[in-house]
Formats: structure tokens, C-alpha cells, sequence
């Protein structure tokens, strides 16, 4: 779909959340899992209602598209995601009426935590330079490995673990997967290009809900912040 309003630029959600939720043990899809109570993704729907967005499309797994549109309510439209995760954003930018200038924030279900200033943040650095993520700087020291054993240690100093929201221009994001690429994140597939893509540092919280410890983590903070 494609919008055509001049020089007016609108800000655009789109939450992937068509993944299963087999990495966490769980038979439902991982946006459904119940995080204190409440499922993932309404969690994570309530970070983003402090920052407004002219529309906002959810991707769903194909066979569950009812129950998370009764989920999402009037927050948000949803459509069915793909195989991969690209195949997912693919969809989601095809159903939001996005003009080439609109700026498209793309969030992963399976972070629930980031605070509204941060994600003001990542929409801001989009706006000004057309690409732009949220990120955490490494902590650890960075050893590449090979047969259980260590190769090297690889300097830590600049380096930043990816997170979401990845924020873009919307001609930017269509140029970037119009290459057809698969890549764990959208910035990736613009860095392929040659797309600068600015980084904006963001707290350890916006960690990804993968694993059953993530979520034990998730659990406690929300029982840590009484909600
Ligand atoms: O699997 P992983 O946790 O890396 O997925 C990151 C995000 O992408 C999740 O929110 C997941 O629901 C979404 N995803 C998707 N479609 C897929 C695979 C993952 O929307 N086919």
C-alpha cells in the first residue's frame, strides 16, 4: 500500500510477533506467553501507548490472526506474518499505507521493557538521518570460539549488542528489502547497502524474551515494580 500526502511525515508501528514460542518451551506462539498475568504482547503494546504512531500493524502467526486481533483490539491492525522474520516485516510494511517519507519503527514482540524515551530516541534519530536502532553496549569480554575452544578475544570497544525498536524512513526500508535479503534484524539489510545506520544506545532492559531464564528475568522485574 502506498500513501501519497505530500510533505507530511507520519510515524508507523509495525510489532513483529509471528514467531513460536519453541525456544521458551512453550506450546503457544511467544507473543501469547503470559508475562505476570498478561500475555507478551500486551506488555509490550502498553510500552509503546505513551508514543503516538498514526498506525500500527501487528504481525501474527498465520493461524492465529483472530485471537491476537481480539488481543490487540483497536491498538493496531493484524496480518499474518511469514516463514522468517524478514518475511514478517515484509508483510507488515506491505499492510501499513506507508508514504516514502513516513518514519516505520519496527519492534519485536519479545521485548517488553523499553521505557517511552527511548523509544522517542530511536523515532528521533530516524527522522534525522533515516536509519537508525537501539542497541546496548557489550559488557562482557567478546571471545570468538571454534570447536568449544577459544580463537580470540574480540575487542569490545565499540561494540553493541542490536536491539529493537529499528527505526527507518520508509523509502530507506523498502530500498533495504527490496534486495529480497534475509537478516536477523532490518539493519543488516541496509548495512549490505551501504546505508549508514546510527546507533542509539538504549538500557539493558530492552533484552529479548528467548529463553526460559529471559522470562523468569521478566517475571521478576514486573514483580520487582509491583505490576
Ligand atoms: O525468534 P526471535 O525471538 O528472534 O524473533 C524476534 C521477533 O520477530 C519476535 O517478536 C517474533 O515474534 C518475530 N518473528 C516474526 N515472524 C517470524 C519469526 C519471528 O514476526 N517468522
Amino acid at each position: 500500500m502506498a500513501r501519497d500526502d505530500g510533505f507530511l511525515m507520519a510515524r508507523l508501528l509495525l510489532i513483529v510477533a509471528a514467531g513460536s514460542g519453541s525456544r521458551l518451551g512453550r506450546p503457544e506462539p511467544k507473543a501469547l506467553v503470559p508475562l505476570a498475568g498478561r500475555p507478551l504482547l500486551s506488555r509490550t503494546l502498553e510500552a509503546f501507548a505513551p508514543v503516538a504512531f498514526a498506525q500500527t500493524v501487528v504481525t501474527a502467526p498465520p493461524d492465529r490472526v483472530e485471537e491476537f486481533a481480539r488481543l490487540v483490539g483497536a491498538r493496531g491492525r493484524v496480518v499474518a506474518g511469514g516463514e522468517t522474520r524478514s518475511a514478517s516485516v515484509r508483510r507488515g510494511l506491505e499492510a501499513l499505507a506507508a508514504g516514502d517519507r513516513d518514519i516505520v519503527a519496527i519492534h519485536d514482540a519479545a521485548r517488553p521493557f523499553l521505557t517511552a524515551e527511548e523509544i522517542e530516541a530511536v523515532l528521533r534519530a530516524a527522522e534525522k538521518t533515516g536509519a537508525a536502532i537501539a542497541a546496548t553496549p557489550v559488557v562482557d569480554t567478546m571471545k570468538r570460539t571454534s570447536s568449544g575452544l577459544i580463537v580470540e578475544t574480540v575487542d569490545r570497544d565499540g561494540l553493541f549488542g542490536a536491539a529493537t525498536p529499528q527505526a527507518f524512513r520508509v523509502e530507506v526500508l523498502r530500498r533495504a528489502m527490496a534486495t529480497g535479503g534475509e537478516a536477523t534484524d532490518e539493519a543488516a539489510l541496509c548495512e549490505r547497502l551501504g546505508i549508514p545506520v546510527a546507533v542509539v544506545p538504549v538500557s539493558r532492559f530492552s533484552f529479548k524474551i528467548t529463553t526460559p531464564e529471559d522470562l523468569e528475568l521478566a517475571e521478576a522485574i514486573l514483580a520487582r515494580r509491583g505490576r
